[in-house]
């Protein structure tokens, strides 16, 4: 299914043909892969997000850190469906307007999400969690009993060396460290080719060698895929990140490069004054 099928169109025929328009399939023609715009999300009148904009270019590898209750998660929610804004817009490449798909569309279309505890099947092997990745893929319809071709075990054979699990093949996933099933998961996602990755604290509990090996993943993923990190664990932001956004109070308090960002008072402020 093409991202433009799960789209509700809202006949933009006439009228000036400014800004985002929620129709047809993903436009990266602008470079922007993801566009939030004066989000607000309130709580029971609480603002967790308030008057959140943020653009993230194709292919970018962006960091996004702040104090516990900054609102991270929640812009997440946001993009991928799970929280509507109570203002404020979001939109994948130029045209489609998350707030009007559901979270199993925004899916389908090509934002895939990780969660901070691993969402794998615990008695499969590293292999099937892939291959039953792969089949939830709409657009591979088989049955899961269906044998794989050539093309499959090779897509997944990729896959395993990319994550680093090619000697853990047939090892049942639950038997698996905590970083390994973390990369699995990340793995799982990227069997449906997301264009965006979304990643909430994905180095929490690793051990050192494991957050080293998910830099490297990362670093290696930019490019063909968009991603955002949201972490606190500095170590790792300093080998990957580009361009950090630090969230305060659910608004963009500081944006560009680490080093920058890291210096600027009044993120100094917020981190030093908890
Ligand atoms: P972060 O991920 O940056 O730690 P969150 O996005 O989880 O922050 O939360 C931002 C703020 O919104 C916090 O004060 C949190 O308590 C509040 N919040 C988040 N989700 C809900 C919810 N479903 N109901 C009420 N308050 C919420
Ligand atoms: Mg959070």
């Amino acid at each position: 299914m093409t991202a433009g099928a799960v789209i509700h169109g809202t006949g933009t025929a006439g009228g000036a043909s400014v800004g985002h328009l929620a129709t047809g399939e993903l436009d990266l023609s602008h470079g922007t892969v993801l566009t939030l715009d004066s989000i607000t999300v309130s709580f029971d009148g609480f603002k967790a997000l308030n008057d959140l904009s943020l653009a993230i270019e194709v292919g970018e590898l962006r960091c996004v850190i702040g104090p516990n209750g900054a609102g991270k998660t929640t812009m997440m929610d946001v993009i991928t469906g799970k929280t509507r804004p109570d203002e404020g817009g979001a939109f994948f490449g130029q045209t489609i307007d998350l707030t009007r798909l559901s979270e199993a569309e925004i899916a389908q279309a090509g934002i895939g999400r990780k969660f901070q505890k691993p969402t794998i099947f615990e008695h499969h092997t590293v292999f099937e969690n892939l291959e039953l990745a792969m089949k939830s893929d709409k657009r591979v319809r088989r049955t899961l009993r269906a044998r794989l071709g050539a093309a499959e075990r090779d897509r997944i054979a990729d896959m395993l060396a990319l994550i680093r699990l090619d000697g853990s093949t047939d090892r049942v996933a639950g038997l698996l460290s905590h970083g390994q099933k973390q990369w699995l998961e990340i793995g799982m996602l990227l069997m449906q080719e997301p264009k965006v990755l979304l990643l909430d604290e994905p180095v929490a509990g690793m051990s050192d060698d494991e957050t080293e090996r998910t830099a490297e993943l990362f670093l290696s993923l930019a490019g063909q895929h968009s991603l955002v990190v949201v972490e606190h664990d500095m170590a790792f932001i300093g080998k990957i990140a580009k361009k950090v956004t630090v969230l305060h109070e659910g608004h963009v308090l500081a944006e560009g490069p680490l080093e920058q960002v890291q210096n600027d008072p009044r993120v100094i402020e917020v981190y030093l004054g908890r």
